[in-house]
């Protein structure tokens, strides 16, 4: 459990210190069997101890704590989505810009992102914390996405395997946005 709770810390403190998310910003969660540990709402994610970690069960039964405001979106997809490990909701500056459009960040260009990532699946705006939203973003991934672009507002990222790999995903998706932006202004002063 400790475990568990440390590698939330380790990645919501990575996300920080890589300019992936502004501390207020984000959630974090890891389910392991019918338990899911989130981040808790209203902290800025830096320098988490494991009391901000709640606990709630794949019932949305809260165990202890009090889970994030977005808990739903977590909970949804993780009940849509019997074997994904893990999930990351962030607000990466890049991805943010292209999320006001919605424009979609093209991760089908590189030959990396296109294999581990596949096509980014675009959810229209909805308030946070509305069931409205987590059945939006749980809909999406149940039919295969792994990343969603969220309009307005920012990005979510799950994985199969753990958090670590949704965070490298979310970060490769970054720097394709970043690649993106700079091919666009190295046109222009062509
Ligand atoms: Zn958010």
């Amino acid at each position: 459990m400790d475990d568990i709770k440390q590698e939330i810390i380790d990645v919501a403190g990575r996300l920080y210190e890589k300019n992936l998310n502004g501390g207020y910003g984000g959630n974090l969660s890891i389910r392991v069997n019918d338990l899911i540990y989130i981040t808790r709402g209203g902290i800025p994610k830096v320098n988490l101890s494991p009391q901000d970690i709640a606990i709630i069960d794949i019932n949305g039964n809260f165990i202890e704590g009090k889970p994030s405001s977005e808990y739903k979106m977590h909970l949804y997809t993780y009940q849509k989505n019997a074997d994904l490990k893990a999930m990351v909701h962030a607000h990466p500056p890049y991805a943010m810009g292209f999320s006001i459009g919605p424009t979609n960040i093209p991760t089908h260009l590189f030959p990396e992102t296109s294999m581990l990532i596949g096509k980014i699946a675009i959810s229209p705006f909805f308030p946070s914390g509305t069931n409205e939203l987590a059945e939006d973003i749980s809909n999406r991934i149940a039919e295969g996405a792994i990343a969603v672009l969220m309009e307005k507002h920012g990005i979510s990222v799950v994985s199969t395997t753990s958090l670590w790999d949704a965070y490298y995903k979310l970060e490769a998706i970054e720097h394709v946005a970043m690649a993106w932006v700079t091919h666009k202004i190295l046109k222009e002063a062509r």
